[in-house]
């Protein structure tokens, strides 16, 4: 019975220092696609996903977990990158058929974008706020008047750089200029 618990110790111990290592590989490895994707190749081999995987093939029964067609070679699918390594929840990973995880990467990609546009307009955001009102703008100030300043601010750049007129009082909706300047923000090239 010791004996027992002392191995089952032994192998958590392992696994955890497994995860640890595949995690700290796949955080090096960000912002760099194709070591990315050599990592992740070398993981689908490891144990620690053959585990993860078996839990995922036991819960989905040999059938799509979306449309439920029965399935010859059951495929894992992430359906987000956040915890992979190891620490990936069971509802990160779904059993798919190949029409299924093609619309599901699709839907994984297109949010992951979406993600990383905001977050980066964020930063923008902050440090624009900071320049102006100081560290202590995030407690002190109204985030959506901020926001305002900080768009009209972009948007009289983008006016000048382009020779047009800048309205300060301009109706964004119906400004066709404004929407494809708005566009470049959220793409990151404003
Ligand atoms: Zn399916």
């Amino acid at each position: 019975m010791v004996n027992n618990d002392w191995k089952r110790w032994q192998e958590n111990k392992l696994r955890e220092q497994r995860i640890g290592e595949w995690t700290s590989r796949f955080e090096k490895a960000d912002g760099n696609s194709r070591e990315w994707q050599n990592v992740y190749r070398a993981y689908l081999q490891s144990d620690v996903w053959k585990e993860k995987r078996r839990q995922v093939l036991d819960r989905a029964n040999g059938k799509c977990e979306k449309c439920g067609v029965i399935l010859l070679d059951p495929d894992v699918h992430h359906l987000t990158y956040d915890r992979v390594g190891g620490n990936e929840r069971l509802d990160d990973l779904m059993v798919l058929c190949f029409p299924c995880h093609r619309k599901a990467d699709k839907q994984r990609d297109r949010e992951t974008d979406e993600r990383r546009t905001a977050s980066y307009y964020q930063a923008r955001l902050h440090g624009f706020a900071t320049r102006i009102y100081g560290d202590m703008w995030w407690y002190e100030k109204d985030h959506e008047e901020v926001e305002i300043e900080f768009i009209k601010f972009l948007y009289k750049k983008y006016c000048e750089e382009y020779g047009l007129e800048f309205d300060p009082h301009l109706d964004p909706e119906s400004n066709i200029d404004f929407m494809e300047f708005w566009n470049q923000v959220l793409n990151g090239e404003g």
